[in-house]
């Protein structure tokens, strides 16, 4: 067996110790004679992965008790609609675009009431965050949207907006779990799990119990109000109930690691290896602002888009897998999450270096 560092955007890598455990758990587990994923989302020994599962996730982000934790499936897109059809009141709601993926939900949002562009970075193809210190809320907006960490174009927001009081909403997608946040600051947080917790299939919505209500927009399917999903514990129908064990395992494993202060840490080493490298070459550069620049995801250009393809091919065959950056900008994108060692990040770093000492 020999494992490549991948530095996919997801679905993307996962604690090797995650993957043994749930390979030893295949077929058994722990003495119930059969998988996870052929067991009962009722039975007794699938209550207490859920439960263990949230409980970990509680402690790990401190979520106030006034919060629910939904595991829901469809992925993060899902939720560009169901946001709007579960809390636009007074069918108002303010965006700020900082890529494809706040694009696609302030698009969405467009359906059920008045969606604000309040905000954008797309005049600098998103290479940016803009200064959300005082934008123009709108008075009547039920919430202000934000994509927190953009996984194309490898920018973070390192301070909230300021919403004026508004309930702020945002896709942690790419950011899950790669530093500690403050829960309170946020109406709902969700993400998909593929990019920096577990297995494609299961997002996974935080949000303030006062903003689950009966009262949603007309039309809004059972499945995608958030009050079905809270009044169930996310057992209102069959969950994605394998892609939640593998989740727990990976809670676990945070925990084990010393929780979200001591990821930060080890991410701002492993980010810290690839900037300063970026910064100093003499052949690639990354492409974002620096006070912007993401710990999860790190894109990076030579200027010569066949010089990139070369690169991206001979970084393969050095078992550096999925360099290539995404297919709206072009260039490479290293997404360095949570799972991914300092190894991994050095071993990328050594491999520019000498293509770099080759191709100049
Ligand atoms: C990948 C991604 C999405 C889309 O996730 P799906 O689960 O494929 O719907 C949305 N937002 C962000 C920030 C992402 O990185």
């Amino acid at each position: 067996m020999s494992r490549v560092y991948n530095f996919s955007a997801g679905p993307a890598v996962l604690p090797e110790e995650v993957l043994q455990e749930a390979a030893e758990e295949m077929l058994d587990y722990k003495g119930t004679g059969m998988s996870v994923m052929e067991m009962s989302h009722r039975s007794k020994a699938y209550d207490k992965i859920i439960k263990d599962a949230e409980a970990d996730l509680r402690e790990l982000m401190g979520i106030p008790e006034n919060y629910k934790v939904l595991f829901l499936q469809g992925g993060a897109s899902t939720q560009f609609a169901a946001i709007p059809m579960n809390l636009m009141k007074n069918k108002v709601a303010d965006y700020i675009v900082t890529g494809q993926w706040a694009k696609k939900a302030y698009q969405e949002a467009q359906k059920y009431g008045r969606a604000n562009k309040i905000a954008s970075s797309e005049d600098e193809t998103f290479s940016y965050i803009p200064d959300c210190s005082d934008l123009p809320v709108s008075e009547d907006a039920d919430y202000v949207y934000i994509c927190e960490n953009n996984t194309i174009y490898g920018t973070k927001f390192k301070t909230l907006p300021n919403t004026k009081g508004k309930t702020l909403v945002a896709d942690v997608s790419s950011c899950f779990l790669s530093e500690p946040v403050e829960v309170e600051k946020y109406g709902l947080i969700y993400g998909g799990v593929q990019k920096n917790i577990g297995p494609a299939g299961v997002a996974i919505v935080i949000i303030r119990e006062d903003l689950i209500t009966e009262d949603t927009l007309p039309g809004t399917p059972t499945m995608l109000k958030y009050k079905t999903h809270a009044d169930a514990d996310s057992l209102y129908n069959t969950p994605p109930a394998y892609g939640i064990y593998i989740c727990g395992k990976v809670f676990q494993w945070l925990k084990k690691k010393g929780g979200l202060a001591a990821m930060k840490q080890y991410n701002e080493e492993k980010a810290k290896i690839l900037y300063d490298f970026l910064d100093s070459s003499s052949l690639f550069k990354g492409t974002v602002r620096k006070e912007d620049r993401s710990l999860m995801n790190v894109p990076f250009v030579t200027g010569n888009e066949e010089l990139d393809a070369k690169f991206v091919k001979e970084a393969k065959e050095a078992g550096l897998e999925n360099l290539k950056g995404h297919r709206s900008v072009g260039g490479m994108r290293a997404s360095i999450y949570n799972a991914m060692p300092k190894e991994g990040v050095e071993a990328l770093v050594a491999f520019m270096k000498k293509f770099e000492k080759e191709n100049l």
